[in-house]
């Protein structure tokens, strides 16, 4: 695929009378890896799901070409069910023996996976789930990965250990990543390009350098350096 998978133009996003996204603008080329990285309450969720069609906009677009696929916030598992039952519930929408192939693909992908997929999701690390959440994204064979907070609550021994996935992902197999952080330096570190959201706007967009060295970036959230 070429050209754009997310396009995000003059976005309005409200909630009741307060705005919440104001006329927010972003793209994610195929195979590109692009950061968004802002503090809590920047509107970092309402842009997902504007992007993922959860929510209308008041004004403006969210456009996805290809399929997306999203690793929530929070990670989300039903802890109840094994590994093996969560990847599959990311393949709900796909014929049964697609399904197979692609938890294959996914184990392929992530070893640890196979290693784990008769555990009880709800027994394993965070670091654990967040690969689970992972797989069952990729279980759909997206075009374009929404990650909502690698980092969360994670250690950063266990966070680079995600990156180095999500880093694969992008580099090798091709797959264009939207990483939603509040990690600026782990999102700098893996993207080539992102934006910086506050209180709702774009407050500033470039490539990771351009932002790791602009002012703006490096005194909000790199702590000065
Ligand atoms: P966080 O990282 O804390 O999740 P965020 O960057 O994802 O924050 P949003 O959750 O998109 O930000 O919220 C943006 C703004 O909109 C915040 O001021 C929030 O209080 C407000 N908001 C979000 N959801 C609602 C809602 N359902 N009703 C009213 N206000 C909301």
């Amino acid at each position: 695929m070429t050209g754009a998978v997310i396009e995000v133009s003059d976005l309005v996003v409200r909630y009741g009378t307060a705005t919440a996204l104001d006329r927010v603008g972003l793209t994610v080329e195929a195979g590109e890896a692009v950061a968004l990285i802002g503090p809590n309450g920047a509107g970092k969720t309402s842009l997902v799901n504007a992007i993922l069609g959860v929510l209308r906009p008041a004004a403006g677009r969210a456009r996805v070409r290809g399929r997306a696929a999203l690793v929530p916030e929070g990670r989300q598992m039903f802890d109840d069910l094994t590994v093996a039952d969560n990847l599959a519930l990311g393949a709900w929408r796909r014929r049964r023996e697609r399904g197979a192939r692609d938890t294959a693909r996914v184990y392929e992908v992530l070893p640890r996976l196979a290693e784990l997929k008769d555990r009880r999701a709800g027994s394993l690390s965070g670091g654990e789930q967040q690969m689970v959440a992972f797989g069952r994204a990729l279980m759909a064979d997206p075009d374009v990965l929404v990650v909502d907070e690698l980092s969360l609550g994670l250690a950063p021994l266990v966070t680079a250990g995600l990156a180095g996935h999500l880093r694969a992902l992008n580099a090798e197999r091709g797959l264009a990543v939207l990483l939603i952080e509040q990690n600026a330096r782990l999102a700098l570190d893996l993207c080539a390009r992102g934006y910086v959201l506050e209180a709702g706007r774009i407050r500033a967009e470039g490539t990771a350098a351009e932002l790791a060295s602009g002012s703006a970036v490096a005194d909000a959230y790199l702590g000065g350096a």
